[in-house]
């Protein structure tokens, strides 16, 4: 699909480099672009041993709430011990709830944490960048989550236990908005959703799925800011995304 005036030039500032070819440009083949289970009451904690006989995921009470339910629940949630005391607030997820495209990120920084959204700041403004080159804009035919709901302190990278707990939370995220596309932004959110160890370059390009939804791994954008020679392999992973949502 050839790209518009405007995807051109959103890739321009995001200096991605367009190879121009029979005087037109394509953007699929051509385009070169140089980062928590629970329930709020008498569930078991972060850390705490799981009950045999439970499994991280199933949350049967989480699995069946609405969307209004299921921010409050998460709102106030207090699995992780150690994140819920710290937290200034949960980051709950934005977007389009009948959203195609699902992006799903790693977990709060501090600006999230302080303004209650994901993907703000600067590495919030790569990944607007990027959906603007896909022709998309958040918040519309657009979700964005992280896997963790609660920013680790220091930013430290999640721990298993937490993942674990948030799970059932984004995992109804999901039930209910049905996307078409997943698209994992990073190693944790990758190595999470694909319960993987292998490294994001292993996993990058691969064929994934997450629920019967194709998965596609790409750069987390954090990381694109300070690499952004890596652009261009997170601009192929997002084009290989867009022929996934044009074939399905
Ligand atoms: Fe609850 Fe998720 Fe926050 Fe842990 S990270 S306290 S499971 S909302």
């Amino acid at each position: 699909m050839p790209l518009t005036q405007r995807q051109r030039e959103v890739l321009h500032e995001m200096g991605i480099p367009l190879w121009v070819r029979r005087g037109s440009i394509r953007g699929d083949t051509m385009a070169s672009v140089s980062h928590t289970r629970s329930e709020p009451e008498g569930a078991p904690q972060a850390g705490a041993p799981v009950p045999e006989g439970l499994s991280a995921v199933a949350s049967p009470s989480v699995a069946e709430l609405d969307w209004d339910a299921l921010r409050t629940r998460v709102a106030g949630c207090v699995a992780c011990t150690e994140l819920a005391s710290r937290r200034t607030q949960t980051v709950f997820g934005v977007g389009d709830r009948d959203a195609d495209w699902l992006f799903i990120g790693e977990a709060p920084g501090a600006e999230e944490d302080r303004r209650g959204e994901p993907f703000v700041g600067r590495a919030g403004q790569l990944l607007d960048n990027m959906l603007a080159a896909l022709d998309l804009a958040r918040g519309e035919n657009v979700y964005i989550a992280n896997i963790l709901k609660c920013r680790p302190p220091g930013n430290r990278d999640p721990r298993p236990d937490e993942m674990a707990a948030c799970r059932p939370f984004l995992d109804r995220q999901i039930a209910l908005i049905a996307p078409r596309v997943v698209v994992a932004l990073g190693r944790v959110a990758a190595q999470a959703l694909l319960a993987s160890e292998a490294p994001l370059g292993r996993l990058r390009g691969g064929d994934h799925t997450y629920g019967g939804i194709p998965l596609v791994v790409t750069y987390h954008p954090a990381y694109l800011l300070r690499s952004p020679a890596e652009k261009a392999k997170a601009w192929n992973d997002l084009l290989r995304a867009r022929k996934l949502m044009l074939r399905s």
